[in-house]
């Protein structure tokens, strides 16, 4: 006898798995494949011997804090040192303003817990963060896209009656785009004006490499309060600062909202790793961020310009794209409308190169015009090969 194991619920993960998810799965087992597909920072930029002292210390220093269960909003040390680390001129932030997560994407997933109705609706930056996206899908919210680039774009009339907007002002994922200071200030009114939560989420937000960081929404929605009690819930992760392996994310928001997100994650994972914590916190002491990321804002920048200069090269009359001014990934949108660029995705696997499709960050999949070319990753020689493989891909995927 069979085992009855498709049950309604595993059928609609299964279904909802497409496409472009069977296409990523295929693409790990092609070999020679060019990745520029993911979101990942290069290995070469990890302080692997101070990471590993740190280690040491936490566990044979710190064990009660490293190797036990720990507090569910996290460390005190590690939340004392973020209040720190981003409290400003009008901003106080205490320890009761922070909760540690494990990753970002619990942050998100956390927030999509407390905050969203079954089928209630987001508004959101479009295109949107795909890890978003799958987070909060369970609830089936419905979304409002924001284009804040957009002339006529509103943010009181997008956030109104929304449970909550979603930006990502640094470099956002997918586009690369920065949300100007006037936006981000529009932003933070809209949100006062309309009583409505706004998620800065913030994981590119050191990563600048042509000019000084704008002042984050988190900040210029402080009110001097004795401690922040604003309508901003941000997001920050050591994923691209040091390292994603660690799982060390964390949120900045009213004393309210992080109670109502530590009693999610009581249910969630109960703590995150006092180990990574402890590491984290000992690395924020010892200045390591600072001290590594002249180097890593050097790399990047390098090859964000070596694969600009290779699509000038191969892309140029197939796609338009703007040159970021930071973070991970170019955007590129086809010129010829009749590119689909999920087809182009299967074409470019043919061709041994991977981007990622527009269509997964459109929460109704329709986007098929553009792709997502990460920079981070490859030397500048395979960001060459990788353009000269995709411009190919897209001729093949036109029949041209
Ligand atoms: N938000 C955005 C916009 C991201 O790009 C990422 C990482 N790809 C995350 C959140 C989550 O990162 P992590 O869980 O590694 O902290």
């Amino acid at each position: 006898m069979t085992r009855p194991l498709r049950r309604p619920g595993l059928a609609k993960w299964l279904a909802d798995s497409n496409d472009v998810t069977q296409m990523f799965l295929a693409a790990g087992q092609i070999p020679d494949l060019i990745n520029m597909a993911g979101g990942l920072p290069d290995p070469e930029t990890w302080p692997v011997s101070d990471l590993s002292r740190l280690a040491t210390r936490a566990i044979t220093e710190h064990s009660g804090e490293a190797l036990a269960y720990g507090p569910i909003e996290g460390l005190a040390g590690l939340r004392d040192a973020i209040a720190t680390r981003f409290s400003a001129p009008g901003l106080r932030l205490g320890r009761e303003n922070v909760l540690i997560t494990t990753g970002g994407m619990q942050a998100l997933d956390l927030i999509g817990k407390v905050l969203i109705d079954q089928g209630g609706l987001i508004a959101a930056q479009s295109p949107a963060y795909l890890g978003a996206l799958d987070a909060w899908k369970p609830r089936s919210p419905t979304y409002r896209p924001m284009r804040v680039e957009a002339a006529d774009f509103d943010p009181t009339a997008a956030l109104r009656d929304a449970q909550f907007g979603y930006v990502v002002p640094n470099f956002s994922n997918p586009t690369g785009r920065l949300v100007g200071v006037e936006d981000r200030r529009a932003f933070v009114a809209a949100a006062e004006a309309t009583g409505t939560w706004l998620v800065e989420d913030d994981p590119y937000g050191t990563l600048y490499y042509d000019g000084a960081p704008l002042p984050r929404m988190l900040t210029l929605s402080g009110r001097d309060e004795p401690v922040y009690d604003g309508p901003i819930i941000y997001l920050g992760t050591l994923s691209k600062e040091l390292a994603p392996g660690f799982r060390i994310g964390w949120v900045i928001a009213a004393p309210d909202m992080i109670r109502a997100l530590v009693s999610a994650k009581q249910g969630s994972d109960m703590c995150t790793s006092g180990l990574c914590q402890r590491i984290a916190q000992d690395a924020f002491a010892a200045g390591l961020t600072e001290r590594i990321l002249p180097q890593v804002l050097g790399l990047y920048r390098s090859r964000r310009d070596a694969l600009c200069a290779a699509m000038n090269r191969h892309l140029d009359g197939l796609f338009s794209w703007e040159i970021p001014t930071g973070g991970m990934f170019v955007w590129a949108t086809a010129l010829n409308p009749a590119l689909d660029t999920d087809v182009l995705l299967r074409e470019a696997l043919a061709h041994k190169v991977c981007v990622t499709p527009s269509s997964v960050f459109d929460p109704e999949g329709r986007d098929r015009r553009s792709i997502r070319i990460n920079f981070t990753l490859n030397a500048p020689d395979k960001l060459e090969e990788g353009a000269r493989r995709l411009a190919q891909a897209t001729r093949a995927a036109l029949g041209a």
